[in-house]
């Protein structure tokens, strides 16, 4: 529980990448300022997470059930929290989705706007009436560089890191007056699962329907190009935790 001062931090998606590495950042921060819960939809991947954190397990840090997807776990979770008060809410959890659209099935689309778009819909509609009441939140969203540019067979994920810019932007300023923030983070690359995957994705995909310049193009020019800006100018997760640390203080 937290003590007197601390803030309640709240993070989707801590299994890995992003979300672990700020779950623990900021339970380790030195003046004890954040208690931080720290979910997952599934704890069996809790492994990572608890040995990164230490001994603050338990103290600073705790660790709760939370799939995006789901209604009944959103509001399952809140509600386990005392007074339901969320200080900061950290957005985290998405999922990409790679290749022509002509390949990829409507269900396949939808599960990436549950999980990116909704995800973080869900989490906002349940902690900013309280937010509001307080008249006092900070509401961090996981954009991506993809959330302001569209490219080439990532237009299903392009389009629900757009869709959850116009949102948050539409939101902020209603929040505004209530002292309510919310703050877009728009990595470029990062190295976590999410690259590796992706990795392989591109490794077995294929491009039924694509003509053959865009496939050219893709295989030739954009995937090259991206490996040298993931090799030169990559971030480690570390690097996206200590700039969300900053955005809140
Ligand atoms: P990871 O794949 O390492 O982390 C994604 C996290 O989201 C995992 O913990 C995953 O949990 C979780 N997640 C997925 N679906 C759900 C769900 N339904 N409910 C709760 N949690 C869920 O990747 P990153 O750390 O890189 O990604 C974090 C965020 O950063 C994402 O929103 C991504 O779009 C964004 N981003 C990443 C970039 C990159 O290059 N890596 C660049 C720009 C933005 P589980 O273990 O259960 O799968």
């Amino acid at each position: 529980m937290a003590s007197d001062g601390q803030k309640v931090v709240l993070i989707t998606g801590c299994s890995s990448g992003i979300g672990l590495r700020v779950a623990v950042l900021l339970a380790k921060d030195d003046r004890k300022r954040y208690h931080v819960i720290a979910t997952m939809r599934d704890t069996k991947r809790k492994d990572k997470l608890l040995e990164a954190a230490g001994d603050t397990y338990g103290k600073t840090l705790t660790l709760q059930t939370l799939d995006v997807c789901s209604e009944e776990s959103v509001k399952q979770c809140i509600n386990s929290i005392k007074d339901r008060r969320v200080d900061i809410l950290i957005n985290n959890a998405g999922i990409g989705l790679l290749g022509p659209v002509e390949s990829i099935s409507i269900e396949e689309m939808k599960k990436v706007f549950e999980t990116n778009f909704f995800g973080m819909v869900r989490m906002i509609k349940e902690v900013m009436p309280d937010m509001k009441m307080r008249r006092s939140g900070h509401i961090i969203v996981m954009s991506s560089v993809m959330g302001l540019q569209g490219v080439v067979f990532n237009d299903v994920y392009t389009a629900s890191k757009f869709a959850m810019e116009g949102f948050c932007e539409s939101l902020a300023v209603q929040l505004l007056k209530f002292n309510v923030n919310v703050s877009m983070i728009e990595p470029g690359p990062v190295h976590t699962e999410f690259e590796v995957k992706m990795m392989q994705d591109v490794a077995k995909m294929e491009y039924p329907g694509a003509d053959a310049d865009t496939v050219r193009y893709f295989k030739d020019v954009y995937l090259p190009s991206s490996l040298d800006i993931f090799e030169a100018m990559g971030q480690s997760p570390e690097d996206i935790a200590r700039c969300i640390k900053k955005v809140i203080e």
